[in-house]
């Protein structure tokens, strides 16, 4: 049996296990009373999901014909892993009751693995159990910032930041990567004597690189008082970095995000944890008033993070298999003397396609491969995310014949799999992306 068969299901498998168990996915306001936890420790951002959301839009995924293959939103092809499986389908037939029970276990399961201090009775924990990442990412941002305290972030990174700062009316200050694409924190430092929050993507999204753990840790020691640091490891599991979630139990002032989305494969199950001290969680609620009603998380969903979470050997396998299709690609694309970003630590990389990306991507649909974006600041870069081996080897000739013809000009349908702005979280209306 190949590994990427034991670390999930085959598609038609998955698809007939899923359908059974999602047909009662539910959602519930989350019980934070009867836990003996805050409101803070329950709050929640995210119903639609991005890649929902995209697909609900004109020719969307669900339309995309089977023969097509999806490298382009970073999602994970081997689904959820076969205990969360299992997980979800005892736990679908609860699904007439809200309880609330469940999530708190998945809380209780998460403190134990990073050494968090439970929420008592009197004291709310350091967790937050959300449907996704992106919605505590919001929560995390507008929290902080605001017209007088502005987001220090990187560029090109993830555009939640941006975002929103810009619903938030904050100052935006982007730093560029430093020449090993690692977020530059002396240059986020010096980009302003008070920010809100410094947002750093580890790895980063688009480039996959990371930011030495030394780094932010620099940056919480020498940030001016009263801004905080916001992490976000939503790739984290696929790289051999140490977590920054330490410095969470140790009371700094930082927030971590994480997702269930990528490694874990549930991107469209919908889970993920804000992490920080209660205080810093206790503050979402002031920034989105109707934040704690958006954190309903189906009962499903969180039996199957819980269930992923207990699942010892699911990251270091899954780890491995994204690590050898990645490396085998890159090594692919550099033999062939292509230019990519080295050092991504993630599940996707970014190549040059020496010309518009959007067009090449179009050039790329018309071989049944739907790829990733671009970003302005690297416009003839593509973002790929790392697909099974099978997978990887379309990708693969497909890119060669298309590098090898001309540029074209980018047509719909590309468009449609290419969406240049994110917005991630129910909160907004319209296209996003991962
Ligand atoms: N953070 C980063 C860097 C991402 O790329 C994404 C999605 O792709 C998210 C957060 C949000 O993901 P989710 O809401 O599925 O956890």
């Amino acid at each position: 049996m190949s590994n990427e068969f034991k670390s999930g299901l085959s598609r038609r498998s998955f698809m007939r296990t899923l359908g059974a168990a999602s047909v009662a996915a539910t959602s519930f306001p989350m019980l934070a009373a009867a836990q003996g936890t805050s409101a803070a420790t329950q709050l929640g951002g995210r119903g639609a999901n991005d890649t929902g959301a995209r697909r609900g839009m004109g020719m969307g995924m669900m339309a995309m014909p089977a023969d097509v293959t999806v490298i382009s939103g970073n999602e994970n092809p081997l689904g959820p892993a076969p205990s969360a499986l299992t997980a979800i389908y005892d736990t679908a037939k609860l699904g007439g009751r809200y309880h609330g029970e469940i999530s708190y276990q998945t809380i209780t399961t998460f403190n134990n693995i990073f050494g968090l201090k439970p929420a008592t009775a009197t004291t709310a924990g350091y967790v937050g159990l959300f449907p996704g990442s992106g919605g505590p990412l919001d929560l995390a941002l507008m929290s902080n910032i605001g017209p007088d305290k502005p987001l220090v972030y990187a560029d090109p990174s993830y555009e939640q930041g941006p975002r929103a700062a810009e619903v938030m009316k904050a100052p935006k200050f982007p730093v560029k990567l430093t020449p090993t694409y690692a977020h530059d924190v002396k240059a986020m430092l010096a980009a302003h004597p008070a920010p809100g929050a410094y947002y750093i993507v580890n790895p980063n999204n688009p480039t996959g690189t990371m930011t030495p753990k030394a780094d932010i840790v620099w940056l919480l020691k020498n940030k001016p008082k009263g801004s905080v640091v916001i992490v976000d490891e939503a790739y984290h599991h696929f790289s051999n970095d140490d977590s920054c979630i330490d410095l969470v139990a140790a009371d700094q002032d930082i927030i971590v995000t994480r997702t269930f989305s990528k490694i874990y494969g549930m991107a469209g199950l919908r889970a993920g944890v804000a992490v920080a001290r209660p205080d810093l969680l206790a503050r979402f609620a002031t920034a989105v008033p109707v934040a704690r009603s958006l954190a309903s998380i189906s009962i499903t969903s969180a039996a199957a993070a819980k269930a992923s979470l207990e699942d010892k050997d699911l990251i270091s396998l899954r780890r491995k298999i994204n690590a050898d299709n990645r490396t085998e690609t890159l090594e692919f694309l550099t033999k062939h003397g292509f230019t990519i970003i080295p050092g991504s630590q993630a599940n996707f990389f970014m190549v040059d396609v020496k010309r518009p990306g959007r067009d090449f991507a179009s050039l790329m649909m018309d071989e049944k491969v739907a790829i990733g974006r671009t970003w302005p600041a690297m416009p003839t870069y593509v973002r790929v995310t790392v697909g099974t081996r099978d997978e990887m080897a379309k990708f693969q000739s497909a890119f060669v014949k298309c590098m090898d013809k001309p540029s074209t000009t980018v047509n719909g349908a590309a468009s449609l799999h290419m969406p240049q702005f994110h917005i991630p979280s129910e909160l907004y209306r319209g296209e996003v992306n991962a």
